[in-house]
């Protein structure tokens, strides 16, 4: 599933690409993929122009002339491009919204976890949403205030997305590895030294990988990123921890698999 990275990469392209364009027709292959849209996609959408484009969690956020939003989540297998009108047809592609520059810029999505959404404001549909990792104003005594008093497991905790936006099964298992956390220890057993390591750890893998354009994965959804090169246990079972060279361990937490080094990570 693209995550923080992959999606701030994807948004960076689409600021380049769709500003300023105006979206002049909308076709929806896969009616359920706009089911939940608060207005309609199909009647509100068209003849609206993209002032903006943004990141929030790991979604992609185009704001509108009129001061709509559209949303766009990935979820587990969603790419979003633009292409011109007569490009090859792409079987995946389950909306198409039409730029008014001949282009169109396409949902693609082979698995249909996707979803769109028009909303007359963000706060509709992302107003569940936890603080942003790398938001200059979230501080270090903010992470700790947030995790102080919280329980449970650690990996699903950082991967709750009203927790934190933005962190899901890669950075969470990079970001306890360079903390030395295990992905199974209890988030009330943490010492304030080790809720900081990992305040800062998360802010590091997150910022390495957009620097490398996110983690192409072998599932192939996402590409164009490398960050896959610099993992340090995730999808990494079996081979070498890089600091102390134990094998990396899998578990299963919840039904995601999990990674770390038994010996690095306590
Ligand atoms: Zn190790």
């Amino acid at each position: 599933m693209p995550e923080l990275p992959e999606v701030e990469t994807i948004v960076r392209s689409l600021q380049k690409t769709v500003i300023g364009q105006r979206i002049v027709r909308v076709v929806v292959e896969w009616p359920p993929m706009v089911q939940r849209s608060p207005l309609n996609v199909l009647t509100e959408l068209p003849g609206q122009r993209i002032q903006e484009v943004h990141r929030r969690g790991k979604y992609i956020v185009f704001s509108l002339s009129t001061g709509a939003v559209l949303l766009i989540h990935l979820k587990m297998s969603g790419r979003v491009y633009v292409c011109a009108a007569d490009a090859p047809p792409d079987p995946y592609v389950r909306v198409t919204f039409g730029l008014e520059d001949g282009r169109e810029m396409r949902f693609r999505d082979p698995r249909k976890f996707g979803r769109v959404y028009l909303a007359p404001d963000a706060s509709r549909v992302l107003g569940h949403l936890g603080p942003e990792p790398l938001d200059e104003h979230f501080t270090e005594e903010m992470f700790l205030v947030r995790i102080n008093g919280r329980r449970g497991m650690i990996k699903p905790l950082l991967m709750d997305q009203s927790f934190l936006a933005g962190v899901g099964n890669i950075y969470a298992d990079e970001a306890l590895f360079q903390a030395r956390i295990r992905p199974r220890r209890r988030a009330e057993t943490l010492s304030e030294e080790e809720k900081r390591a990992l305040y800062r750890a998360i802010q590091r893998v997150l910022i390495r990988s957009i620097e490398l354009n996110g983690a192409t994965l072998a599932d192939g959804m996402y590409q164009g990123g490398s960050f896959q090169n610099d993992f340090c246990v995730y999808s990494r079972e079996g081979q070498p921890c890089p600091t102390c060279g134990s094998p990396i361990e899998r578990i299963k937490i919840g039904q995601r698999s999990s990674y770390f080094c038994p010996t690095c990570q306590t």
